[in-house]
């Protein structure tokens, strides 16, 4: 499991906080690459942000995140079996000593050998604790340390779970532990969690792969924080709509500002006192040089505007895309009928069409033969109602054939497979 912070959370540590993050801007095409802990940076303050993720300015390294990651490391290790006997403590102890002498107490981020020491012998003791208190309970988890990016509303949103049980019919528990100061736990942190795996295909099919099950929806049924200090455990319901509504403008509103290159500095005792910038911070000791010119505050109709417009190009995308797939489908089903995917059906039929392509020479023809006031309005349907008539010259249906093209289309109805969960 990936490093989390300990002892004194840093503002900026996040349940994803420590981990690296997704370059911005995403390798995909025209998406923002987006995490929790990017969020909570920009929102702890935009400029710190900017450095971190635009301009790539290395932070020192922390002693509590090195702390975390070597706990996480040991977790890890500890529940990577696919069927008992789990390791020993001893044996997890050891994974921990082991990732805690990949780097010195310097690269760690301690001051003095000594503080260094102090923690090892508390990470020791904390995870002697926790066996001991787990023990009896031990299972091998669903997935550990289940990294996903997941593409959504231009967002390329990173997710780490750290331990995922699954509950069967789709439904999944997501553990994430926490080796800090034992703090107040917001919600928002397990939103992210919720929204980002119930989108995600591939948490599907890795429940076919191990379970057997195919579902077609993924259910975030509870979240846990567990503190491993003190064994605590907190337990989060899942969120209704409304929380994840109003958790997920908040994200996109983020998202919007980032794009809008909106990293004016919002200084604070907190987050200033963890800050590694503060050279190049102008509230601290100028640092202009590193500043680009700063927009306004976000306007809150700006804000929708940009969203509104980047919601209808990703429509029409994706209006191309299914016109293209229902053409391919009507043209594989020949003659129509009832087809079945794995997870829906579809009934296709077949239509043909008329198309008018050069609308004044249909206007031309009509008035030639005085037949535009039996066209009543100049749809396709009105037309066709005049090409149809009985009573029309040959002449006439003559020119106004000439002016069109029949085509083949397609009605698809789909339906989700009964049966499937
Ligand atoms: S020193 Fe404070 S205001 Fe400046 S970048 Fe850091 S957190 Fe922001």
């Amino acid at each position: 499991m990936k490093k989390k912070s300990s002892e004194t959370p840093a503002p900026a540590a996040g349940l994803f906080g420590d981990l690296p993050a997704p370059a911005a801007p995403a390798k995909r095409s025209g998406l923002l690459a987006f995490s929790y802990s990017k969020m909570s940076l920009y929102e702890e303050c935009p400029l710190k942000y900017k450095f971190k993720y635009i301009d790539k300015i290395k932070e020192e390294p922390k002693y509590y995140f090195a702390f975390g990651k070597s706990v996480h490391t040991a977790l890890e290790f500890m529940y990577a079996v696919k069927a008992p006997p789990f390791p020993t403590v001893d044996e997890v102890c050891e994974a921990f000593r082991q990732d805690w002498n990949l780097k010195s107490y310097l690269e760690k981020g301690y001051r003095t050998e000594q503080r260094a020491d102090d923690d090892y012998k508390k990470g020791v003791a904390m995870l002697r604790a926790y066996y001991e208190h787990n023990r009896v309970r031990l299972a091998p988890p669903f997935l550990l340390e289940y990294s996903t990016d997941v593409e959504t509303d231009g967002l390329l949103v990173r997710i780490i779970a750290d331990k995922i049980e699954y509950l069967g019919g789709g439904q999944v528990l997501i553990t994430d532990y926490k080796t800090g100061k034992d703090v107040k736990r917001q919600p928002s942190q397990l939103y992210m969690y919720q929204k980002i795996a119930e989108l995600d295909p591939r948490l599907k099919e890795k429940i076919a792969e191990t379970y057997g099950q195919k579902v077609s929806n993924v259910r975030i049924s509870k979240m846990l924080y567990y503190h491993v200090p003190t064994n605590k455990e907190y337990f989060f319901e899942r969120a209704d709509d409304r929380e994840i509504g109003g958790f997920w403008e908040r994200v996109l509103g983020v998202a919007d500002s980032i794009r809008g290159l909106k990293f004016d500095p919002t200084p604070g005792e907190m987050q200033c006192s963890w800050c590694d910038y503060k050279k190049l911070c102008p509230n601290f000791s100028g640092g202009h040089k590193v500043l680009q010119p700063q927009a306004g505050p976000a306007d809150p109709v700006e804000v929708l505007v940009d969203r509104y417009g980047r919601l209808k190009e990703r429509m029409d995308e994706l209006q191309v895309q299914l016109d293209a797939v229902a053409e391919d489908l009507g043209r594989a089903a020949k003659d129509g009928g009832e087809y079945a995917g794995s997870q829906y059906t579809a009934q296709v039929k077949k239509n043909s069409k008329w198309e008018f392509k050069n609308r004044e020479a249909v206007i031309g023809v009509l008035n030639q033969f005085e037949l535009y006031q039996k066209a009543l309005t100049l749809t396709l349907t009105g037309i066709i109602g005049v090409l149809e008539s009985e009573a029309l010259p040959e002449e006439a249906r003559k020119k106004l054939l000439e002016q069109a093209v029949k085509k083949t289309g397609y009605e698809i109805k789909v339906a989700k497979k009964e049966g499937l969960i």
